[in-house]
């Protein structure tokens, strides 16, 4: 065993300061292990990025949350945390070819509901246990198909296909094709095997003060000493504990260490012994995640609305957030970003004249997050056979090292809910072998 008599000395170093990291170091730090959370950027809470722009706070991460999801809705009882959501359509666009239809959006629902139903009828057969995700043994005979050919079995009439395409756009955030079917199951297995309920839960309640009323809340709740502007550079790991460097080559002792990188970022952490294959090979891999969420402000007053085009063009959803007598602010989502730059305010124009000429884009604002070295990725959606060949491998702890992050979760991956969960894992686990070790150097005393 090396001996780091140098280093400073903590029971547990966690990496990263998102939902994962902090519901970690909340965990261990109130169960009395002295924990130094290490986070690269200047801000807390990773992907959850709250900011007060086009005069209002905007989520330029994750936005929504729903009862649904049990750990996250924990949480907003545990801190009382206001929930809303933002002001319901009273119109509804959609295409048919290059033609707009308008209607409302029940009849945008009734629309898509064969599709859905049909896409979506054997949930409940591949996922019966959505928070056991590996429960069905042959699981990988259906994880090997893309959504898109499974929506193409459908054969869907051209106004049905472009809707379901691009409201599934909205959920994937990413190129059909390259996104597992088997998401579109976990997520409605999480909502029981109900589409409608799917659609609510992932896009509908927020957090009336900001997601980083959240963040702030589990951070504060902690005796951590969490560590801003402080990247990890390598990690050294062995039988008794890890070594890790970070900022401008400091290093920590621990006992354990939690890493909670994205997927797509893991592995461009110097890490020795290196992580396993079933680590490296999603994370070089990638997730299929890789499009846009875009904050529009138009001219106003207009009334409410919801938008759906089709999953080729540079923005495949829109609706309104906000709406004033003089503004609204819209969110957009598109499948990739290299076809729209977010914060180019004539490029958001000329994407939304797709259903509408008449609106005046004010100002626009976004963050690219697959050009953000922290995390390459927007919300987790897996490529196809990632599931089954990488689940188990990307939770398993290795020597002194554990995992979390919402990307590896087992109900709602991808989501805050999924961050919380991970973190409330390794923090159990954690506990628990910092216990054992405890007692066993107590018993050889
Ligand atoms: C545009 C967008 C929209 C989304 N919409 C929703 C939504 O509506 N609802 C929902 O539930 N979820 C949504 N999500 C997903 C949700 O935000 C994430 O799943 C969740 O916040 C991830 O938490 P995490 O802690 O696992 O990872 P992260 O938040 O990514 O935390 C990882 C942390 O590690 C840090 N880090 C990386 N490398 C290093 C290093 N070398 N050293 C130190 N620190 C490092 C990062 O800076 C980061 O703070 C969205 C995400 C995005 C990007």
């Amino acid at each position: 065993m090396t001996e780091h008599f140098d280093a400073e000395q903590a029971d547990v170093v966690v990496i990263g300061a998102g939902l994962a990291g902090l519901t970690t170091a909340r965990e261990l730090s109130n169960r009395g292990h002295k924990v130094v959370v290490l986070e690269a950027r200047e801000r807390l809470g990773g992907r959850v990025y709250t900011e007060q722009r086009l005069g209002q706070t905007l989520e330029l991460g994750g936005n929504w949350l729903h009862w649904t999801q049990p750990h996250v809705w924990a949480e907003v009882t545990r801190y009382g945390l206001e929930v809303s959501r933002g002001p319901r359509s009273e119109e509804t666009y959609w295409l048919a070819g290059d033609e707009v239809r308008r209607g409302n959006l029940d009849n945008f629902m009734k629309l898509i509901d064969p599709g859905m139903t049909r896409l979506l009828e054997d949930t409940v057969k591949w996922l019966p246990r959505p928070d056991a995700p590996l429960t069905v043994e042959n699981l990988a005979e259906v994880d090997r198909y893309n959504l898109q050919e499974m929506l193409d079995k459908l054969d869907l009439s051209e106004d049905e296909r472009n809707a379901n395409e691009a409201a599934w756009v909205g959920h994937f955030n990413a190129p059909l094709d390259q996104c597992a079917y088997v998401n579109a199951l976990r997520w409605t297995a999480g909502s029981s095997g109900h589409w409608h309920l799917m659609h609510e839960a992932s896009a509908i309640y927020r957090l009336k003060n900001g997601n980083d009323g959240l963040v702030n809340a589990i951070a504060q709740d902690s005796t951590a000493d969490i560590r801003l502007n402080s990247p990890v550079t390598s990690v050294r790991h062995d039988a008794a504990g890890a070594t890790v460097s970070y900022g401008d080559g400091q290093e920590i002792r621990a006992r354990k260490v939690v890493i909670t990188l994205p997927q797509n970022v893991l592995h461009k952490l110097d890490v020795e012994p290196a992580l396993s294959e079933g680590k490296l090979a999603p994370s070089r891999e990638k997730t299929a995640s890789q499009g846009v969420k875009a904050w529009i402000r138009v001219k106003g007053p207009i009334k409410p609305f919801f938008a759906y085009s089709a999953q080729d063009k540079p923005l495949s959803v829109i609706r309104t957030e906000f709406v004033s007598d003089t503004d609204a602010v819209l969110v957009g989502f598109g499948a990739d970003a290299n076809r729209i730059d977010v914060t180019n305010p004539e490029q958001v124009q000329e994407a939304i004249k797709v259903w509408r000429d008449d609106l005046e884009v004010l100002e626009v604002t976004g963050h690219k997050w697959g050009e953000d070295e922290y995390a390459e990725e927007t919300w987790q959606i897996q490529r196809p056979g990632q599931l089954t060949k990488y689940h188990a491998a990307q939770q398993a702890s290795e020597g002194a090292l554990h995992f979390a992050s919402s990307d590896t979760a087992n109900i709602w991956a991808g989501f805050f809910d999924g961050a919380i969960e991970s973190g409330l894992r390794a923090g159990r686990l954690v506990h628990s072998e910092l216990q054992s070790d405890a007692e066993l150097q107590s018993a050889a005393s």
